[in-house]
């Protein structure tokens, strides 16, 4: 088969890589408009889950993502006039650019075509093939094109938000709430190399207007937000990479496919960075609709039947995230009314955020605050962790140890 993906992010590099691997002599291309080894975003979480699919997938990739990324063993929630709180739970992070750096020499060793700088400009003229992968992100020009077809909507959340990064590195995936004169403002921050981490600030609307963000470009931005956590930034600085403050849009479409064009990852769905899953969710797409066409496609009627497999399978995986990714989403829009619990509960508001825990959870939290409960919890998912990495084919030990 003839197959074009039209954007080189996780969905569409992965999609390559997995569809080349299930039939060689596909000719695939990769049209990405940004030059190689540029990219927008800093590091992105994950769990076991996605590494468990990715070495199901492709052990060689899998290995690589997993001796790129940086581990992470605990949660910590702090909040003006409280002190710190923990939570359980560990993850994975790993900076964007290198994860499609691994992927895109992934795909060229296999022999897919990946050309940078190479944008599609015009949407109603697609590039000859037997099928179309739209992974263009988010603002899919594609899909975008034929939005009365693929039925899209879109909602617009209604905090703000920036992604930036700083060389600060963040001992562990933390949480920092401060109360400013305009209101209150957070951040969500994590390590994803041994010399920077993520740091996505949010804020509701009045806040973001009350301390004058919204009158500021990036660096003098980036240089109001460095004040208002100086408390939690060492004294290094944020770093916006070019993009400003965005609110979040929750994309839909009611149809994924039309003809021979498919949409895969963040040009079919979006998903709320507060559960930051959107590249998992992306990566899973391709697994599904390498899958589907696995088989081959004899015509036009096989090539819809694999579509709509594609489709369905996605459809009913995401649902749970996704609601998951509302409740949390809104919980961070209520934010400020959680404000004046004490620092356990709310530390508890914010990880039951998508309210599906059972009470014992509650009675976990309260119990593992002091220094020995905290540890033996730590201890305990160190030892899920390890044993979860050792049942992987590939990569067992550094997925261990990282
Ligand atoms: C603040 C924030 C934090 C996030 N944190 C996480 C996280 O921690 N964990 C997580 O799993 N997810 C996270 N996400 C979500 C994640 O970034 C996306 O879900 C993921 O990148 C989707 O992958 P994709 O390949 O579908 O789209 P993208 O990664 O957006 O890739 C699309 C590609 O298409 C290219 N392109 C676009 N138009 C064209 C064109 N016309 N021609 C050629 N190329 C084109 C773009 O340059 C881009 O490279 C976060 C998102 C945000 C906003």
């Amino acid at each position: 088969m003839r197959i074009t993906c039209v954007g080189g992010g996780p969905a569409g590099l992965y999609f390559a890589v997995l569809a080349k691997l299930a039939d060689p002599r596909h000719r695939i291309t990769v049209l990405e408009r940004d030059p190689a080894g540029v990219t927008y975003g800093w590091g992105v979480v994950f769990w076991d889950d996605l590494l468990d699919d990715l070495f199901r997938h492709d052990p060689v990739s899998a290995a690589r993502i997993v001796d790129a990324a940086c581990g992470w063993d605990e949660y910590e929630v702090r909040a003006t006039g409280k002190p710190v709180t923990h939570l359980g739970g560990y993850g994975f992070s790993l900076g964007r650019h290198r994860l499609l750096e691994i992927l895109g020499e992934r795909a060229r060793q296999l022999g897919v075509e990946v050309r940078y700088e190479a944008e599609l400009a015009d949407p109603a003229a697609l590039p000859p093939a037997d099928l179309v992968v739209a992974c263009d992100g988010a603002g899919s020009r594609i899909r975008d094109f034929r939005a009365r077809h693929f039925g899209t909507r879109i909602e617009t959340g209604r905090n703000k938000y920036i992604w930036l990064g700083t060389p600060h590195v963040f001992r562990t995936f933390t949480f920092g709430f401060e109360r400013t004169e305009a209101g209150w403002i957070w951040f969500h921050a994590y390590p994803f190399t041994d010399r920077a981490s993520t740091f996505i600030a949010e804020c509701p609307p009045e806040t973001w207007t009350g301390l004058g963000l919204d009158r500021l470009d990036p660096a003098d931005g980036c240089a109001r937000l460095r004040e208002i956590f100086s408390a939690h930034l060492d004294g290094r600085p944020l770093d916006h990479a070019g993009r400003g403050w965005r609110n979040f849009r929750r994309i839909t479409a009611e149809r994924w496919d039309h003809g021979n064009v498919v949409l895969m990852g963040d040009a079919a769905h979006t998903t709320h960075f507060a559960i930051g899953s959107g590249t998992k969710l992306a990566m899973q797409d391709a697994m599904a609709l390498a899958d589907a066409i696995a088989g081959g496609i004899a015509d036009g009627t096989a090539l819809s039947a694999a579509l709509e497999r594609y489709e369905h399978r996605r459809r009913v995986a995401l649902a749970p995230l996704q609601r998951a990714a509302r409740a949390s989403s809104a919980w961070f829009e209520r934010m400020p009314e959680y404000a004046d619990l004490p620092a356990r509960r709310f530390s508890y508001a914010l990880s039951n955020r998508r309210g599906e825990y059972p009470a014992w959870r509650y009675l976990l939290h309260m119990s593992t605050q002091g220094t020995a409960g905290r540890t033996m919890l730590r201890w305990t998912l160190s030892a899920r962790r390890w044993h979860r990495a050792r049942r992987r084919p590939a990569g067992r030990l550094s997925a261990a140890l990282s």
